[in-house]
């Protein structure tokens, strides 16, 4: 939005000249949405220019063009010039190219005391149900120097914890000939820099190099590794690049450590019968997770899980997802119970006398006090832990 020098902002899209359509194209239902709404916008406001941007733009820009649905089509690496393709008057397929990386890397910020620094683009990868190798492009990596400048920047300003992400985060460096610690470390020496979390890693990214850096005091005592699965068979139809294992003497090996473990999981995806899941959430119960992001599988054409089978009925994956988000938010509970004293806590903005953040642990906070703690670092020592969070006084 920044950007955007020229135009004004418009909370009504009825009223607007011109709407862009951010889509996401992730599945199938996601990219029907988008339709629907361009649709919907084409009957409600006629005389608006509708422009297609984001990860659409490269799956169904083309068709929605050709079928003169939309005015324009903008692709990922077109949205830094945003101000100047909104002045096109004639339609416009603009897709770009996908080695493309944006000179913007804040993503957003949080209060004034938390800022999402992107490091890193595109993935690698080819995971059997996944889309966004093919509308993000192959992994590229932001040059170093622009990372730790705007770091230093923000740090200089108030900043103190950053959270670095991208499409697959710990892919970082392999194009620059550098790595994740060494990033890391460079971040660490930046005056003012208390606490770096990291958005993401796959588990074949984590090296020896990385895990030297567990006990540094500036690590979020809290890593997210996409596993995806703990079934052998079904990493191997998800093509993926972990295997359980290895998987399990991994997170035994960081858990032992001090650390909350977090994941993103996939319930439900063609072939997970009832064998495998058997064994799958039998071997989740031996994990030490503390968080989880479950998905339900969800059918995206144009990958190979799209021709899959034999398919999960979606009642079944529902009760897997709720199965599965229960047996994590209870082994949550227990590791929130025994970490009750020494939390580091960020705080976001308040509202009357209630303030929020997340501790070292990625576990979230609520306090209450009558001094404005508004962006402050807190220590909390003998927190109360209730099943919808931890909370305490000040
Ligand atoms: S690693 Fe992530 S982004 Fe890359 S293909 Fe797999 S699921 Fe998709």
């Amino acid at each position: 939005m920044s950007k955007l020098r020229e135009f004004e902002l418009s909370e009504d899209e009825l009223k607007s000249d011109i709407i862009v359509v951010n889509s996401c194209t992730v599945t199938n239902g996601a990219d029907s949405s988008v339709r629907n709404y361009i649709s919907s916008m084409k009957r409600k406001n006629p005389n608006a220019k509708v422009i297609l941007a984001g990860c659409g733009s490269h799956s169904k820009g083309e068709i929605l063009f050709e079928d003169k649905k939309v005015f324009g089509v903008m692709g990922h690496s077109e949205k830094e010039k945003i101000n100047e393709i909104l002045k096109i008057e004639e339609p416009f397929y603009q897709i770009g190219d996908l080695k493309h990386i944006d000179s913007t890397i804040v993503e957003k910020f949080v209060g004034k005391s938390r800022a999402f620094i992107k490091i890193q683009e595109g993935c690698d990868f080819r995971c059997s149900y996944c889309i966004i190798p093919a509308v993000r492009g192959d992994a590229r990596s932001h040059r170093e120097e622009t990372i730790l400048e705007q770091i230093r920047k923000l740090a200089a300003n108030g900043f103190g914890e950053f959270i670095l992400t991208g499409t697959n985060v710990g892919s970082y460096g392999q194009d620059h000939n550098t790595s994740m610690a060494q990033l890391l470390k460079k971040i660490s020496y930046i005056r003012g820099v208390r606490r770096i979390r990291i958005g993401s890693l796959e588990p074949i990214q984590i090296d020896d190099e990385f895990m030297e850096l567990l006990s540094e005091p500036w690590m979020a005592k809290h890593l997210h590794i996409a596993l995806q699965h703990t079934s052998d068979k079904m990493l191997e139809l998800m093509n993926r690049r972990n295997s359980f294992n290895t998987d399990m003497e991994l997170f035994n090996k960081i858990a032992d450590r001090g650390y909350a473990l977090g994941t993103d999981y996939i319930v439900g995806h063609p072939g997970e019968d009832e064998k495998e899941w058997a064994e799958a959430i039998t071997r989740v119960k031996e994990l030490p997770l503390t968080h989880v992001h479950a998905f339900s599988y969800s059918k995206r054409d144009n990958t190979v899980s799209a021709t899959m089978k034999p398919e999960i009925k979606g009642n079944i994956a529902k009760e897997r997802h709720h199965e599965l988000t229960e047996l994590v938010k209870a082994k949550n509970f227990a590791f929130r119970r025994e970490h009750t004293e020494g939390l580091e806590v960020l705080l976001e903005k308040g509202k009357n006398g209630i303030y929020h953040g997340f501790d070292q642990y990625f576990n979230k906070v609520e306090v209450k006090s009558e001094e404005d703690l508004s962006s402050n670092w807190v220590l909390l020592n003998n927190v109360e832990v209730t099943g919808e969070g931890n909370k305490a006084e000040l």
